[in-house]
């Protein structure tokens, strides 16, 4: 199943490149462990074994396959066919649980004795927690300290499900450094340790691992639709932080044609350097932890903070195979601002009962543009995780003037 989604593409090439993009840009010290990394992925990721184990703790475990659900109310408030794909209904809330369980079992094979994770908004961190007591591994998550003050009930849940929390007090203090601080722990013991990314992006061959193992989110929802639906969608939405939700529906959509693919990135405050997180969209091409891709950087390719609402998408640089969807013209990347992503998270809990992620919320927002251009159009939206996360943020936001 895997071999199919990879042959659609038949990228990356041999050197980990998608077109321009990708690519293994990283100190000596770190070309052991990759090598390493690299060897497990064509070692195992098609062996029929590792595939039973992987699918087996998927249905059984995280609760897959998740939901399509026919969004009814949208639909007619849109003058539209809307289709949710469920993530927010796998386990711990959110897709990258998929790429956690999929990372675990592969360093169990590559003989890890410890898993490390990096983690902005704790999902990451969560997701990676709960893969390792599953498991039986021991974890540890680098979170920058100013992320462990934001998120501290993330924070508590990890120490719940068993793993170390790391504050990490160097650098900006957030998801960069906290990724710095990983990778150095794992150079210090390649063998022992195992690091897993959280993301679609970094060096070679994550953005390839991270892919194949969200790709079950596009094979389900693509068959779930020609069942319930009775058809594929005109579109697909996804929103796009580093990108793992998002090439992991597309994907298995890449070889039809007649399925139009839509990534929508966060627009924050609006469109100067630093008010957004959208790199695809207003970045320029430079090296990022590991990844030739779209970076916000300056004049001087000194890499920007960013900004948006929603602390799963702020991220300044995106994985590499979105930055060569874009070019090559097969997936369209646009923007939905803080408050575009939050009157579309309002407007989805109140129709549909679904509180979907800040994040999800501003695919949603991208789905109703697509409606209001397209009257009558079947559309399918990858609602990557459920809101729940976000109360505090939806409290003083959204929620002011409630009392
Ligand atoms: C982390 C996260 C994202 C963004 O990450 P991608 O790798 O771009 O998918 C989106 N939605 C939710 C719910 C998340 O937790």
């Amino acid at each position: 199943m895997l071999r199919k989604s990879a042959a659609m593409s038949g990228l990356p090439d041999a050197r980990g490149r998608y077109g321009a993009f990708g690519g293994r840009y990283v100190p000596e010290t770190l070309v052991p462990a990759l090598d390493r990394l690299q060897f497990g992925v064509e070692r195992y990721l098609q062996d029929a074994e590792f595939q039973a184990e992987f699918q087996h703790e998927l249905k059984t475990w995280v609760g897959r396959p998740t939901a399509l659900t026919l969004a009814s109310t949208l639909s007619r408030r849109w003058g539209a066919e809307v289709w949710l794909k469920r993530e927010d209904l796998a386990h711990t809330g959110a897709h990258k649980i998929n790429n956690a369980v999929g990372q675990t079992l592969l360093a169990k094979r590559l003989g890890a004795k410890r898993i490390i994770a990096e983690t902005g908004a704790g999902q990451h961190g969560v997701a990676s927690a709960a893969a390792a007591a599953r498991l039986g591994m021991p974890c540890m998550v680098y979170m920058g300290a100013v992320d462990v003050e934001r998120q501290a009930p993330n924070v508590g849940r990890m120490q719940l499900l068993g793993a170390t929390v790391v504050p990490v007090t160097g650098g900006d203090q957030t998801l960069r450094a906290a990724i710095d601080e990983a990778l150095r722990d794992w150079v210090s013991d390649p063998n022992g340790t195992y690091y897993s990314l959280g993301s679609a992006v970094g060096p070679h061959p994550y953005p390839y691992l991270v892919r194949e193992l969200q790709a079950v989110i596009g094979r389900e929802a693509r068959a779930q639709m020609l069942e319930q639906a009775g058809g594929l969608p005109e579109v697909a939405v996804a929103c796009v932080g580093g990108g793992s939700n998002a090439i992991g529906l597309f994907h298995p959509f890449l070889g039809d044609a007649a399925v139009q693919l839509i990534g929508v990135e966060a627009g924050g405050r609006g469109a100067g350097l630093g008010d957004n997180a959208a790199s695809l969209t207003f970045g320029t091409p430079g090296v990022l932890q590991g990844s030739y891709t779209l970076i916000l950087q300056d004049a001087f390719g000194q890499v920007r903070e960013t900004h948006s609402v929603s602390a799963g998408l702020d991220y300044s640089g995106v994985g590499p195979e979105h930055a060569y969807l874009m070019k090559s013209g097969r997936v369209t990347y646009e923007s939905a601002t803080d408050d575009e992503a939050l009157d579309a998270l309002a407007e989805c809990a109140k129709c549909e009962g679904i509180l979907p992620a800040i994040e999800s919320a501003h695919a949603f927002f991208g789905a109703r543009r697509y409606a209001q251009a397209h009257p009558g159009s079947r559309i399918l939206i990858g609602c990557s995780g459920r809101g729940d996360k976000d109360m505090p943020i939806l409290q003083r936001t959204l929620l002011k003037g409630f009392g």
